[in-house]
């Protein structure tokens, strides 16, 4: 089972955190988790979005530019909830059950939701948005270093929670 990085084409490394296992890229540090890990680890709300979009450009066979890291298929590319034009879009193939994440875009998520919104949020994603939280607060002041860097399964969550927000 090789693994490779749509953008860098290089052997994706085989990477833990705890239980959770996936895919990273060393040199522009993507990810490609399954799907059926993140249904462990997220809320099962908003995996089952993106998972039910990704179906619905399945059917309509409209692929994204991403190639599936395993299979080199193109995968689907799912964007967030309508009226969110910040947050990055994830990309699903949904033959490998694989969802790529692109650190690249994270920089792009959007301030906080309100706490009405956050409110609706499953507890692991009220934490990771809290993490993420502190590091965005922390680099803004310039002591970013001070704070070890996010594990890529809190970014997951973090992303993977403005997926899960409820829709208008
Ligand atoms: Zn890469
Ligand atoms: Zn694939």
């Amino acid at each position: 089972m090789a693994y490779t990085c749509p953008h860098c084409r290089c052997r994706l490394t085989e990477s833990r955190d705890g239980d959770t296992i996936f895919w990273m890229c060393e040199k522009c540090t993507g990810c490609a988790v399954g799907v059926s890990v993140l249904r462990r680890i997220v809320a099962r709300d908003a995996i089952n979005r993106v998972w039910l979009h990704a179906r619905r450009l399945m059917k309509a066979d409209q692929r994204g530019p991403i190639d599936c890291p395993y299979c080199g298929l193109k995968m689907f590319r799912v964007d967030p909830p309508p009226g969110d034009a910040t947050t990055p879009p994830l990309d699903v193939c949904t033959a490998c059950l694989m969802v790529w994440f692109d650190p690249k875009e994270l920089e792009a998520l959007p301030p906080p939701p309100a706490p009405e919104m956050e409110k609706a949020m499953s507890p692991q994603s009220r934490e990771a948005l809290a993490m993420w939280r502190l590091r965005r607060l922390a680099e803004r002041d310039g002591i970013g270093h001070d704070i070890p860097p996010m594990l890529p399964t809190t970014w997951w969550r973090a992303v993977l929670a403005f997926f899960g927000l409820p829709m208008e």
